[in-house]
C-alpha cells in the first residue's frame, strides 16, 4: 500500500500557491517547481494502478483536479516505444519525471508559413522538471527514452487539462487538428486515506 501523505501535501501546497499567485505565471513556475521537485524526489507514493502502462498507447491518469479547475495533476505512463503526438497545451504546465527517463522534442511554428520548426531535443531524467506555456514555448513531443521499461512523469497544468481544446500537429505539413486529451481513468486516488492503508470497516 502506498502512502499518499506526500501527494496530499503537494495538492495542499499547490492550492495555496494558486490562491496567492492567481494567473501570475512567473510566480506559479518559480514557487510551483520546487513543490513538484519535492513530490517526484521520492517514488513511494503513486498507487500502481496510476503507473500502469497499456500496450496500445500512453496513459494519462488524472490524480487531482482543483475544484475550481485552476490546476490539475496527471500521471503520464509510457511503455517502451510510446510517445505523444506533437501537441500544444494552451496553458502553463510542468512535467516532472518520477520514474525512468523521457525525451522531449521542442517545436515552434513559422509565423509566415505555419510550418513546424524543430527546436531543441533534451533528455528528461528522473527527478528533472520541464516547463511549457504559450509564453515560453508550448509545442512538443514527449517519448519514453527507455527501450526496456515504462517511464512515468507527473504533470501539473493551469487548467483541467483533459477537457481543454488543444491541437495536435502534422509533422510533415504543420497542419493543426483539434485535440481534447481526456483521461485514461474513471476514478481518482484517495489522498485522504490514512497512511498504512484502509481504515477498519
Ligand atoms: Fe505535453
Amino acid at each position: 500500500m502506498t502512502d499518499l501523505t506526500r501527494f496530499r501535501a503537494f495538492i495542499q501546497s499547490f492550492t495555496r500557491l494558486v490562491e496567492s499567485a492567481g494567473g501570475h505565471e512567473a510566480q506559479l513556475f518559480a514557487e510551483g517547481e520546487p513543490l513538484l521537485r519535492e513530490l517526484i524526489a521520492d517514488d513511494d507514493w503513486l498507487p500502481e494502478v496510476f503507473a500502469t502502462a497499456a500496450r496500445d498507447r500512453y496513459q494519462q491518469y488524472l490524480l487531482w483536479c482543483d475544484p475550481l479547475e485552476r490546476f490539475s495533476v496527471v500521471s503520464f505512463v509510457w511503455a517502451p516505444g510510446q510517445r505523444t503526438p506533437i501537441h500544444d497545451h494552451t496553458v502553463w504546465g510542468m512535467v516532472g519525471v518520477l520514474r525512468g527517463a523521457e525525451r522531449c522534442e521542442e517545436f515552434s511554428r513559422d509565423p509566415s508559413t505555419g510550418n513546424l520548426v524543430a527546436g531543441k531535443v533534451h533528455p528528461l531524467p528522473a527527478g528533472s522538471v520541464d516547463r511549457v506555456s504559450p509564453r515560453i514555448g508550448d509545442i512538443h513531443r514527449v517519448s519514453n527514452a527507455l527501450p526496456d521499461r515504462p517511464s512515468v512523469s507527473i504533470h501539473v497544468y493551469g487548467a483541467n487539462v483533459g477537457t481543454l481544446q488543444r491541437h495536435v500537429f502534422d509533422p510533415a505539413t504543420g497542419a493543426a487538428a483539434p485535440f481534447v486529451s481526456g483521461y485514461s481513468n474513471a476514478s481518482l486516488p484517495n489522498p485522504w486515506l490514512p497512511a498504512g492503508g484502509r481504515p477498519p470497516a
